[in-house]
């Protein structure tokens, strides 16, 4: 593969501090062995997410200052709505503070209580809105989504059998519309195809189903299409990403990643019934329709920001950026969910670490380790984040997996090497990495706080230590 160099030049810099062992082992015990609840200022890379991390380019901290900050009808506002209709090709656009603003509007505005909600995997805060109007998910990918060795080229698509096949059980009043997320996220970024889309949109037509899109990551979606579909490999993603977009009937958005601004969303869609009732929501839980709860500089920069996430050689070096780290990665022998996705690395930790068993919590662990090695900050994605079931009981996902996602525009290839070698490192020691347990955990969303502390050593090896290792319950929070 040709070298792909960054598509820009550094105009700003902002430092970061490199860390020794002793301040690592430190921040780490402070931390609870949870990767959350480190300091941004301890960590060296910071590979825990790809939202509202992006870097804005020049044009959009200028768009930034030409921001109008007028309560009601400022221009900030028309400059959103005429990005979207020419990028995206919706006529009419709601803002709000971010994705989950947009997503409990629409779920309060199109789902009856007790409605069915099909979509291509859940997200978190997608399923939570949903099932808050009163509406029940159900998962409508294709079973290869749950397969980390399968190399389908597009592991997020809709399963048409699995959506006809609750169609016929519920029946088509009874759902309130499908969501397909473009790229799939907890798949691991995986693309939908367009062949899979307009399938999609057939049987919605044939049944009278509205049909949204959670467009998050678009533009990495257009990219695949263009690289791996027949008949896309000469058009500009920009075009592949409108005839997708021209499919749906609507689609929040998270402007904290494809619309590269640190905060901010929207709803876009066709049916003026839909705006309205969208208008008359986002005025009691965001702010005026003109501005959703955000400054009139951040539609700003949103509409700059949505426009440049769609250009081909951005693009090219964004996707390529996780790539190279991917196989960086895969050709050391470590193990890594394939194919590799639009926003993120995932380290397959159970075989990683294959001598722990998944109570030995293998993904934090392995997470945690990689931080003390080299300061690269990610994120636990198995046992922990899975919780408990209603009984009670660790719920056991068929992944553990460590994930590394790369803001965008923020890291060069040379902090790829360094994330890349640091893994390898840990690699090659795993058989002495011991796991962690759990010293507090918080009845939901326990990931985000939960603290940890290692195994105990086995016996023979205690005995032989001089020292014992001061406790973590000693380490201030
Ligand atoms: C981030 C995200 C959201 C929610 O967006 P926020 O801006 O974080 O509220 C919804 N769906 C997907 C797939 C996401 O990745």
């Amino acid at each position: 593969m040709p070298a792909i160099a960054e598509p820009y030049r550094i105009k700003m810099v902002e430092p970061i501090r490199m860390t020794s062992r002793d301040e690592r082992e430190t921040a780490i015990r402070a931390a609870g062995y949870n990767t959350f609840l480190l300091r941004s200022d301890d960590v060296y890379i910071d590979l825990l997410t790809d939202s509202g991390t992006s870097a804005m380019s020049d044009r959009q901290w200028s768009a930034l200052m030409l921001g109008d900050e007028a309560y009601a009808g400022a221009r900030s506002f028309d400059h959103l709505v005429e990005s979207v209709q020419e990028s995206y090709g919706f006529p009419y656009v709601c803002p709000t503070h971010q994705g989950r603003g947009a997503e409990h509007l629409i779920s309060k505005i199109l789902i009856a209580p007790g409605q069915h909600v099909p979509g291509n995997m859940y997200f978190t805060t997608t399923r939570v809105h949903q099932e808050l109007a009163g509406g029940t998910f159900h998962d409508v990918i294709i079973d290869e989504a749950h397969d980390p060795g399968s190399q389908h080229p597009f592991k997020g698509n809709v399963d048409l059998d699995k959506f006809q096949a609750l169609i016929d059980q519920v029946g088509a009043d009874n759902i309130a519309y499908i969501n397909v997320a473009v790229t799939v996220n907890m798949a691991g970024g995986q693309p939908v195809s367009m062949a899979n889309i307009r399938a999609v949109r057939e049987i919605c037509d044939r049944h009278g189903i509205i049909m949204w899109s959670d467009a998050t990551r678009l533009a990495e979606n257009a990219w695949f299409i263009k690289e791996r579909e027949d008949g896309y490999a000469h058009r500009r993603v920009a075009e592949i990403a409108k005839e997708m977009l021209s499919h749906f009937d609507g689609i929040t958005m998270s402007g904290k990643k494809d619309c590269l601004v640190n905060i901010g969303g929207f709803l876009a869609m066709r049916d003026k019934r839909v705006l309205t009732k969208a208008r008359e929501l986002v005025v009691v839980y965001e702010g005026m329709p003109t501005y959703g709860g955000l400054a009139g500089r951040d539609l700003d920069a949103m509409a700059v920001g949505l426009r440049e996430a769609l250009d081909d050689d951005y693009l090219t070096h964004r996707i390529g950026q996780v790539r190279y780290l991917g196989e960086r990665l895969r050709e050391a022998g470590v193990p890594i969910v394939e194919p590799i996705g639009g926003h993120a690395v995932f380290i397959d930790a159970a075989a990683f670490l294959d001598h722990l068993s998944q109570d030995e919590l293998p993904a934090q662990t392995l997470a945690a380790e990689i931080f003390l090695d080299s300061g690269v900050r990610t994120m636990e994605r198995g046992i922990v984040s899975a919780g408990r079931d209603t009984a009670g009981n660790n719920r056991h996902p068929k992944l553990e997996l460590v994930r590394l996602t790369i803001p965008r525009r923020v890291y060069t290839n040379s902090h790829m090497d360094v994330v890349a070698e640091s893994v390898i490192r840990v690699f090659e020691r795993r058989k002495d990495i011991r796991g962690l347990q759990f010293v507090y955990e918080p009845p939901t969303l326990r990931f985000f706080t939960s603290r940890f502390e290692p195994l105990p050593a086995p016996i023979e090896e205690t005995a032989t230590k001089e020292v014992v290792e001061p406790e973590f319950a000693t380490a201030a929070p």
